[in-house]
C-alpha cells in the first residue's frame, strides 16, 4: 500500500517528542529534521516540505498545549491538521451540472489509467443512481475503444463510439446528442493520451473542451510517477485548465509524494483515488482519512 514508508518514518519522528512542558524550538529541532527527511523521501515537493515544516514549527512553539494533551499528543494534533490542509482540507466533490447531462472529461498521459478510470467512474456513478454514458474519445490507441466497450458491457453502461476515423471533437459533440436521446445524466469522455505532453494533444483537448464545456476536466495521474505527476498536473492546468485530479495506483507501493504535493503546487484538489484494477476500486478522496492513515 502507498505511504507505508512515510507513515512509519513520520510516526517514529513524532515519537521523539518527550517532556511535559511547553514545546521549545530546541525540542523540535531533531524530530522536525526527521519529519522533513520523511517527506522528502516520500518524494514530496521540496518547497512544499519546507513550508510544511515551517508551519508546524511555528504552531508548535506558539500554541498553548491543548487541555488534556501532552507535548507528544499536541505535535501529533498539529501535524495531523497541517497534513489535512496539505491534502486539500475538505473533500472536493464532483460538480454536477444544473441541467443534465454533467460532462466529465478525463485527460492524462498514456498509461496513467484513464480508460480503466472511465469504467470505474461509470460504476461509481451508477451506484449513486446516476445514468452515465461512456464516450470513446481516444481514437489513436485502437485498443482503447474496445477496452471501453468491454468495460461498458461488464457494467451494463452504454458506450458511444464512432470508431477511430472521426475526430474526437465530433465524437464528443455527437455523444451529447446520444446522451439526450438515452436520457443519460452524466457523460464521461475518455480522451487520448500521449507518452509526453505535446501541443497537438493539448490543442485537441482544448477543442473538445470548447465543444462540450465540461463541468469537470479531471486529470488522471499515476501515483507511482511521484513528482512527475505534479509536473504533468502543472502543464495540463496551464495549457487546458483542470478542475481536479484522480490519482491512480495508490494500491501499489507509491511513496505518496504526488498526492501530498499536488494541491499545494497547482491549487487543484485530488477528487478521487484509484486503488486497484477492478471496477470497484475507485473512492472519493478524503483528506482527513488519508492523514489519519498516514499518521496511524
Ligand atoms: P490509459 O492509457 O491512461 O487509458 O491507461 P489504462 O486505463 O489502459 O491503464 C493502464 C494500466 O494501469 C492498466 O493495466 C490498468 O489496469 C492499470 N491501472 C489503472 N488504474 C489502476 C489502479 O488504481 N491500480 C492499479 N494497480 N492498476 C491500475
Amino acid at each position: 500500500m502507498a505511504f507505508e514508508s512515510l507513515s512509519e518514518r513520520l510516526q517514529n519522528a513524532l515519537k521523539m517528542f518527550r517532556g511535559n512542558g511547553k514545546l521549545t524550538e530546541e525540542d523540535l529541532k531533531a524530530p522536525m529534521r526527521e519529519v522533513r527527511m520523511a517527506l522528502l523521501e516520500a518524494d514530496v515537493n521540496f518547497k512544499v516540505v519546507k513550508d510544511f515544516v515551517a508551519k508546524v514549527k511555528e504552531r508548535a512553539v506558539g500554541e498553548a498545549i491543548g487541555e488534556g494533551l501532552n507535548p507528544h499528543q499536541q505535535i501529533i494534533k498539529i501535524v495531523n491538521e497541517e497534513l489535512i490542509e496539505l491534502l486539500g482540507g475538505t473533500q472536493s466533490k464532483l460538480t454536477v451540472a444544473p441541467k443534465p447531462p454533467t460532462v466529465i472529461m478525463l485527460v492524462g498521459l498514456q498509461g496513467a489509467g484513464k480508460t480503466t478510470t472511465a469504467g470505474k467512474l461509470a460504476n461509481y456513478l451508477k451506484r449513486k443512481h446516476k445514468k452515465p454514458l461512456l464516450v470513446a474519445g481516444d481514437v489513436y490507441r485502437p485498443a482503447a475503444i474496445t477496452q471501453l466497450q468491454v468495460l461498458g458491457e461488464q457494467l451494463n453502461v452504454p458506450v458511444f463510439t464512432l470508431g477511430d476515423k472521426v475526430s474526437p471533437v465530433e465524437i464528443a459533440q455527437k455523444a451529447m446528442e446520444k446522451a439526450h436521446s438515452l436520457a443519460c445524466d452524466t457523460v464521461i469522455i475518455d480522451t487520448a493520451g500521449r507518452l509526453h505532453i505535446n501541443e497537438e494533444l493539448m490543442e485537441e483537448l482544448r477543442n473538445i473542451k470548447g465543444a462540450v464545456h465540461p463541468q469537470e476536466i479531471l486529470l488522471v495521474v499515476d501515483a507511482m510517477t511521484g513528482q512527475d505527476a505534479v509536473t504533468v498536473a502543472e502543464s495540463f492546468d496551464k495549457e487546458l485548465g483542470i478542475d481536479g485530479l484522480i490519482v491512480t495506483k495508490l494500491d501499489g507501493d507509491a511513496r505518496g509524494g504526488a498526492v501530498l504535493s499536488v494541491k499545494a503546487v497547482t491549487g487543484k484538489p485530488v477528487k478521487l483515488i484509484g486503488l486497484g484494477e477492478k471496477l470497484d476500486a475507485l473512492e472519493p478522496f478524503h483528506p482527513d482519512r488519508m492523514a489519519s492513515r498516514i499518521l496511524g
